[in-house]
């Protein structure tokens, strides 16, 4: 139960483990349908000191979630896993993203503040570009130069569109408008016809008019700073195939500065030492034998073991329960060269070529979290100091969702 465990902030949750506890807000939820991710409820939470993060709920568990939610109001959380956060639409600044699991357990928190963690981004580091625009802002200002509804084609589609600009309220001159205040809640922004816009970034964002807070009050001074704005409806809902090499000698080396900031899906090879093995992961995971995809360990299922009984795991690509699981290299490394540093992900088969041995062989048998990150086994803390010529996937998730962590292929 929550009570005997130590409370975490969200800056402190990290993927090596699931056993953390977290004190939270909802403050925002959608379902989101896509081809790739399936039917899912999306949710951020915020916790006491402001930090936000996203969370997402798979289908098998979004009627118990949504019955032990509520919006607007703090929760315990227990037990649920983290993963790297990487996308064009990225709802906060957390470097890792929360999953809803079997062994999750929400329950009420006495916790009242009403606080709506706003992080409203200021006009002018919008329009200057120093905002990285894979992530979503939060935006205020008073509504002008309303236009009329436009019908536009998004993906062959008839869609609704709509633009006005939006004053802050930096500024001197007269107000001639409407006095109508306009909140945009996790906010994209984008470039349109040479010009700086935001845009609402499908279900995600919130948009209210003449809300009640703060911020909005302000905004009855003069303002002069403008943004243009469009609300659109697009859904978009594609995944890119990428090239997959068949001869890895037919690859170019590049640097590590290179990669980083790499505009085009392709492999490489980059030439590196190993710095230091990223502790904010485990080093391994424990993945279904005859799919080799990560399993999670229920715990509910797996209370009293007898000691020749295996513990039970969902798998989360069967989406079945299974007992043939095994510990899998998942190593993340940084690495250096001459230009620069950057994280590796190396996956169970080249984990073993690297490492010399099975993961199973360094793994102490206990399916019990791990406590302590920075405890590794030697042959792994033997890999620091060492150079390697890695194949490299520069994905859509490094080359467009700003994720800086690249897979060892
Ligand atoms: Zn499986």
């Amino acid at each position: 139960m929550s009570t005997n465990k130590s409370v975490s902030l969200l800056k402190a949750i990290k993927p090596y483990k699931q056993g953390w506890c977290i004190q939270v807000k909802l403050v925002h939820s959608w379902r989101q349908k896509t081809n790739y991710g399936g039917d899912t409820l999306e949710l951020i939470f915020a916790d006491e000191s402001g930090d936000k993060i996203h969370c997402t709920c798979k289908r098998n568990y979004i009627q118990r979630t949504q019955r032990d939610l509520r919006l607007g109001e703090w929760h315990m959380i227990d037990i649920f896993s983290l993963s790297n956060a990487t996308g064009q639409y990225r709802t906060t600044n957390h470097t890792y993203k929360m999953s809803i699991i079997e062994d999750t357990k929400i329950s009420k928190s006495s916790l009242v503040c009403d606080d709506k963690f706003f992080s409203f981004a200021g006009f002018e580091e919008i329009g200057n570009g120093t905002l990285k625009t894979h992530f979503l802002i939060d935006v205020i200002g008073q509504v002008t130069s309303l236009r009329d509804i436009q019908t536009v084609q998004v993906s062959g589609k008839d869609k609704k569109k709509v633009e006005f600009r939006l004053l802050d309220s930096s500024g001197q001159s007269i107000v001639c408008y409407p006095n109508m205040v306009c909140l945009i809640w996790f906010a994209k922004i984008g470039f349109y016809k040479g010009e700086v816009q935001v845009t609402n970034a499908f279900d995600a964002s919130l948009i209210l008019f003449n809300p009640e807070c703060p911020e909005a009050l302000a905004l009855t001074n003069v303002p002069n700073n403008e943004l243009a704005l469009a609300l659109i409806d697009p859904k978009k809902d594609k995944r890119v195939t990428r090239y997959q090499v068949d001869d890895w000698n037919d690859v170019d080396i590049k640097s590590i500065s290179e990669i980083t900031m790499a505009t085009m899906e392709e492999d490489c090879k980059i030439i590196c030492s190993i710095e230091s093995i990223d502790t904010d992961w485990s080093w391994f995971y424990q993945g279904h034998d005859s799919c080799k995809k990560r399993a999670i360990l229920i715990k509910s299922k797996s209370g009293n073991l007898a000691s020749n009984e295996k513990p039970v795991f969902w798998c989360t690509s069967c989406r079945t329960n299974v007992t043939g699981v095994s510990p899998k290299f998942k190593l993340h490394l940084v690495v250096k060269d001459d230009t620069s540093t950057c994280k590796l992900m190396i996956l169970d088969t080249n984990g073993r070529v690297i490492v010399g041995c099975e993961a199973e062989e360094l793994w102490d048998g206990s399916y019990d979290e791990i406590e302590d990150p920075d405890v590794l086994p030697q042959p792994i803390k033997d890999l620091v100091g060492l150079s390697f010529c890695f194949g490299v996937t520069l994905g859509s998730e490094n080359v467009s969702g700003g994720s800086e962590i690249f897979l060892v292929s």
